[in-house]
Formats: structure tokens, sequence, C-alpha cells
């Protein structure tokens, strides 16, 4: 086994992800580990939808959500 430094935490990935606040060493680090590697890379994906889903349009509750009543018999 290689020796490496340890993994940075989840947040400090997300912010690498998101490139916001993407500290030099978490950015070596997922250079040198595939691992994180694909993390990072899962949570942009994770990023991308969630600001697509933050866009304007307003997503209402989804029709197959609601169950058709239930007629209550006497
Ligand atoms: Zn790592």
């Amino acid at each position: 086994m290689t020796r490496t430094i340890a993994c940075p935490e989840n947040t400090d990935l997300l912010a690498f992800a998101a490139g916001d606040h993407a500290s030099p060493v978490v950015r070596s680090h997922v250079d040198a580990c595939p691992r994180c590697l694909r993390a990072v890379r899962r949570l942009r994906v994770e990023i991308g939808c969630l600001r697509s889903s933050l866009g304007p349009e307003p997503r209402g509750p989804s029709p197959a959500l609601a169950l058709p009543k239930a007629s209550s018999g006497g």
C-alpha cells in the first residue's frame, strides 16, 4: 500500500467539486487519490442537478403522487 495523506472531509470535497474555496491541499489530494476523484465527480453531477432544480421554473407536486380518493361506503 502506498502511504498517502488522509482523505479530506466530505465538506472539503464538496467545496472542491463546487469550485468554491478549493484548498490547494484538497486539489492536490484529489489529483492523487482516485477514490476522492470519483467522489468529486459524483458530487459535481449532483450539484448540476441541484442547480438545475433551483431554476425559476416552479416544480409543483407530481400528479403521480396524488392517489385517487377511495369512495367511502356507508
Ligand atoms: Zn482520498
